[in-house]
C-alpha cells in the first residue's frame, strides 16, 4: 500500500465553535465549514495547514464514539488520518495480514472521501484511519 502523507489529525472537542478559535484566532488557520455525518454522530470542521489538516470532531449525539472518547480519556488528539493511493488495495493488504480492523469496507467520510479504520488495539493505541480523496 502507499502511503501519501498524514492527512489530518483528528481532535475531539466538546464545542467547535469555541476550540475552533485556539486554530483560527491563535494559530491563524482558516476554517472550512462544517459538515455532519449522521452515521457517526459526528460534526467536523476542517482547518487546513500545508498538505495536510486539523480536523475538530464534536459529537452530535451523547452516545457517538467522539462524546465516549471525551468520556473516557477527555478532550484531545482522537486519530491520525493517512492519505492512501488505493483504500481497497490497502484494506485487501491489512486483511492478509491479518491486521485487526474496524471497517473492512470503505465507508463515506467528511468531504466525499473513502475513509476506514484500523483498530487501535493493532497500532499501539493510536486510532488510524485511511482516507483517499480527490486531490483539490
Ligand atoms: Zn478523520
Amino acid at each position: 500500500m502507499k502511503l501519501l502523507r498524514i492527512d489530518h489529525l483528528g481532535i475531539a472537542v466538546n464545542g467547535i465553535d469555541e476550540a475552533g478559535q485556539f486554530w483560527t484566532q491563535v494559530l491563524g488557520l482558516p476554517m472550512e465549514g462544517t459538515e455532519t455525518v449522521t452515521e457517526q454522530k459526528t460534526t467536523t470542521a476542517f482547518f487546513p495547514v500545508g498538505e495536510s489538516e486539523v480536523e475538530l470532531l464534536q459529537s452530535t449525539q451523547p452516545d457517538g464514539p467522539v462524546a465516549k472518547f471525551i468520556e473516557n480519556r477527555g478532550p484531545g488528539i482522537q486519530h491520525v488520518a493517512f492519505a492512501v493511493e488505493n483504500i481497497e488495495e490497502a484494506l485487501a493488504e491489512l486483511k492478509e495480514k491479518g491486521v485487526r480492523l474496524i471497517d473492512e469496507k470503505p465507508r463515506a467520510g467528511a468531504g466525499g472521501a473513502k475513509i476506514a479504520f484500523i483498530h487501535p488495539k493493532a497500532a499501539g493505541g493510536v486510532l488510524v484511519e485511511l482516507c483517499q480523496k480527490d486531490l483539490k
